[in-house]
């Protein structure tokens, strides 16, 4: 009621093409959902995406929702997800993506990227858990786990350091993972991927786990 009231003085308005949202629409207006960049990549496993992770066996494939762009509605919905507290776009994404996905993939786990206890305190969320909470709904027998791996290291110091120390120190920025994954296929998913070096590690934690494949999804990519 609280809520129905306050969007009578401040109506809720599309993140994009800021038309005043109806209530069944969150964040984005049905004209700009049905017009979103989505990329197509889980039908095209040799995508740009994938490339940055092909060097690695048992990552099977690696897809990203939508298109980045400077002043795109991914870099909108992203922003607001990661910087002014809106977390429940990431269930939003999460939801949309499952469903073009949902018949491709059989994940057993899903493993939001974890951020920093640093970052987590500062921001209240870790960003990538609602897009996992999101994309789990659309598979049977699929959880989310936030406990099975954690970042160690902070290194958003990094800049200041040489090469050489850089290097080293991303060398282990997450923790060993305790369980044994055996047979178990796994969705590490992210915001956005740049280079792929820092999921490149936490998957590499997984297959010391002996995870049995691993897969990446991310909500945007340029
Ligand atoms: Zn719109």
């Amino acid at each position: 009621m609280l809520s129905d009231f306050l969007s009578l003085i401040y109506p809720a308005t599309c993140i994009n093409c800021k038309e005043t949202l109806i209530s069944a629409e969150n964040f984005v207006c049905t004209s700009c959902k049905i017009d979103l960049p989505v990329t197509d990549d889980h039908k095209n496993p040799e995508n740009l995406l994938f490339q940055k992770f092909a060097y690695n066996k048992t990552i099977k494939s690696a897809s990203a929702f939508l298109y980045f762009t400077e002043g795109g509605i991914a870099q909108r919905l992203i922003h607001q997800l990661k910087y002014e507290g809106a977390n429940e776009i990431g269930d939003l994404l999460g939801d949309l993506y499952g469903n073009i996905i949902s018949d491709k993939f059989c994940p057993n786990l899903i493993i939001p990227v974890p951020i920093h206890k640093r970052k987590l305190r500062r921001r209240g969320y870790n960003q990538g858990v609602g897009f996992a909470r999101g994309l789990a709904d659309s598979f049977d027998d699929c959880e989310v786990r936030e406990d099975l791996i954690f970042r160690i290291k902070n290194t958003e110091t990094q800049t200041r350091k040489n090469k050489l120390s850089r290097w080293l120190n991303v060398d282990n920025i997450y923790s060993d993972v305790e369980e044994d994954l055996s047979s178990k296929i796994v969705f590490v998913v992210d915001d956005v991927v740049t280079t792929g070096a820092t999921i490149g590690m936490l998957c590499d934690k997984l297959i010391e786990a002996n995870a049995a494949e691993i897969h990446v999804l991310c909500m945007a990519r340029r």
